[in-house]
């Protein structure tokens, strides 16, 4: 897939030249951190606290929820995309949470703003290509273009009072980077459910039906 993706994209080089330029681990090489088997039915939803991103359960309890857990947490702003979740599956996931709750009657929750970042520009047109640009503006969610946006503090996205609270994808959230407020990391179907939502919800197929 890895060699089909890239002689699709990059012009001039053949099948051999992409292959070449592969790395593969030594013969025999030892993995002294071990191997890990992640069992990814398992994983439940969850979220980082505002303040530090690099840890979270099990890692450090102190750090990050379970959103089961987590209780009522009503949000501001949701910030979906990203350089980190701006990828063409995160679109697609995006999309589909957007399309299940305009089948369901509902546009974004009263009181918040949901930006949405493309990734890059071949983010953006796959988008507008599938129609999800037109689902996202008509369900009141506002397009921004790719770039640096929120998570570096600039533009649209950022809070401005130390008691709004963020729900968002992107990938950092030091205190004070994406303005005053307090910022969740969650991921891209935590972020768009919560959107519709009002507060921070894990998504599942029945969400908005069950509203
Ligand atoms: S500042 Fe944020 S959006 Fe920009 S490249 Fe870094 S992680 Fe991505």
């Amino acid at each position: 897939m890895t060699v089909e993706w890239l002689l699709e994209r990059r012009e001039g080089l053949t099948e051999e030249e992409i292959r070449s330029a592969f790395v593969f681990p030594d013969e025999g090489a030892k993995y002294h951190g071990g191997v890990h088997t992640i069992d990814l039915s398992a994983i439940r939803p969850m979220v980082a606290h505002p303040g530090d991103p690099d840890a979270g359960i099990p890692s450090d309890p102190t750090n990050g929820a379970y959103i089961g857990d987590l209780g009522d947490v009503n949000i501001d702003i949701a910030y979906a995309g990203s350089c980190t979740a701006g990828k063409d599956d995160d679109f697609a996931y995006y999309a589909m949470v957007t399309r299940a709750a305009l089948d369901a009657g509902l546009s974004v929750a009263d009181g918040v703003d949901c930006y949405i970042q493309f990734g890059s520009k071949a983010v953006k047109d796959l988008s507008e290509r599938n129609g999800w640009s037109e689902l996202f503006e008509r369900a009141g969610i506002k397009l921004i273009d790719p770039g640096c946006g929120a998570c570096i503090g600039a533009g649209p996205g950022v809070s401005e009072l130390e008691d709004q609270v963020t729900v968002s994808a992107i990938n950092r959230n030091f205190q004070g980077r994406s303005g005053p407020g307090r910022l969740y990391l969650a991921s891209p179907l935590t972020v768009m459910a919560s959107a519709f939502t009002g507060k921070i919800t894990a998504w599942h197929p029945e969400l908005f039906a069950q509203s």
